[in-house]
């Protein structure tokens, strides 16, 4: 079954476009892959270059000291986090934990790439359930439940729709879903939810055993390239994870910058800020525009480009022809759509302009 994955489609690296479209690489802007504009906190920069020193030791296995920082933050023992390579890492952990081949994972149209690349890696069966409104509908992926189901994966908000599922509605779908079907609930955009949209999944982990949160350092923490992540679950689900993952997952520069971002809120807080000026920036825009976009709770917004199959891919080839970078959608079966990742106001104003001419 590994011949009939289809490859995961990244945001096109900023020197391939420079070389393929003969541009200046410092003037390209790359709003394509949900990234923090601002990179990497200066206090996680500090941790990793005072680790570097110590580069020639294997990294601490179990990551005691990054367990410790996300034990402060989330009220949870460290027996309770798996670290991830990146919170892709969880996503196929679980699936390679709870799903054997022939066994069904359930997961939403319009949802992340990577549920139906690690459901295929192990030879499970995806059941898509139909988007609504762009979202997850919480109650015909509860009906889809069957008696081989073992995984479900929600993102909330999602991607690439940036779509939010109220606490009132995934809490109803816990209470409902079996015990022996495991939830995934990716939370990769959280710390950009507004402060009346924020909810405590931890507490549900808690209360349901069969749950999975999975947290990444990769989107508000600024740190995609350092790839950390963790899930939390009760022990009963770590222990199961822990077993198969590499003991060296996250390597010891990333567990020491992921450290020093966790504990910079004024990062965190800045970051947040700047993504909802940013937000205004663009959906203001788009409206002045008149092009139809989904409200989005994450650091990206989409945004319908045409109404041709080929519009999101026309658009997306003059915006690269301008040095913009944007991720078409196509292979998600939007194709008349662009996820466009918030970026600084600069290069948010620099997108517009280039949207305008590549639209007329
Ligand atoms: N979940 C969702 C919903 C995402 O959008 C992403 C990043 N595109 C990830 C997980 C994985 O991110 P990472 O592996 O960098 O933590």
């Amino acid at each position: 079954y590994v011949r009939a994955i289809a490859p995961y489609q990244s945001g096109k690296p900023i020197a391939e476009v420079a070389r393929e479209f003969g541009l200046d690489e410092a003037k390209i802007v790359k709003l394509a892959s949900n990234e923090n504009p601002l990179g990497m906190p200066e206090s996680a920069k500090r941790a990793m270059f005072d680790a570097a020193a110590e580069v020639g030791r294997y990294p601490d296995a179990n990551g005691f000291e990054l367990k410790q920082s996300i034990t402060t933050k989330y009220g949870v023992s460290p027996d309770w986090i798996t670290l991830g390579n990146g919170s892709n890492d969880i996503l196929e952990l679980a699936a390679h934990a709870f799903v054997q081949p022939g066994q069904s994972v359930i997961y939403a149209e319009y949802s992340f790439a990577v549920y139906a690349l690690a459901t295929q890696a192990v030879g499970g069966r995806a059941i898509v359930v139909q988007a609504k409104d762009f979202g997850h509908d919480l109650a015909a992926m509860s009906e889809a439940i069957g008696a081989d189901t073992r995984l479900i994966f929600i993102a909330n908000p999602n991607n690439p729709t940036g779509t939010f599922l109220p606490a009132s509605e995934i809490e109803a779908f816990l209470k409902a879903v079996p015990s022996h079907v495991v939830v995934v609930l990716d939370e990769a955009y959280n710390e950009y939810l507004a402060p009346e949209l924020q909810y405590e999944s931890i507490a549900w982990v808690k209360q349901y055993p069969n749950l999975l949160v999975s947290r990444t350092m990769s989107k508000a923490y600024g740190l995609a390239g350092l790839r950390v992540g963790f899930g939390i679950a009760q022990p009963v689900v770590t222990d199961l994870l822990n077993r198969i993952r590499q003991p060296f997952n996250v390597n010891s520069l990333a567990q020491a910058a992921a450290i020093a971002a966790l504990n910079d809120t004024d990062f965190l807080q800045k970051s947040a800020r700047m993504n909802a000026d940013g937000y205004r920036q663009l959906t203001a825009a788009f409206e002045a525009m008149d092009l139809e976009y989904v409200p989005s709770c994450g650091n990206f917004v989409l945004v319908k480009v045409g109404d041709d199959d080929s519009a999101g891919a026309d658009v997306n080839l003059a915006l690269l022809k301008q040095g913009v970078i944007v991720r078409p959608v196509g292979n998600y079966g939007l194709p008349q759509w662009l996820r466009i990742s918030i970026g600084l106001p600069e290069e948010n104003e620099i997108f517009i302009a280039a949207l305008k001419k590549a639209l007329t």
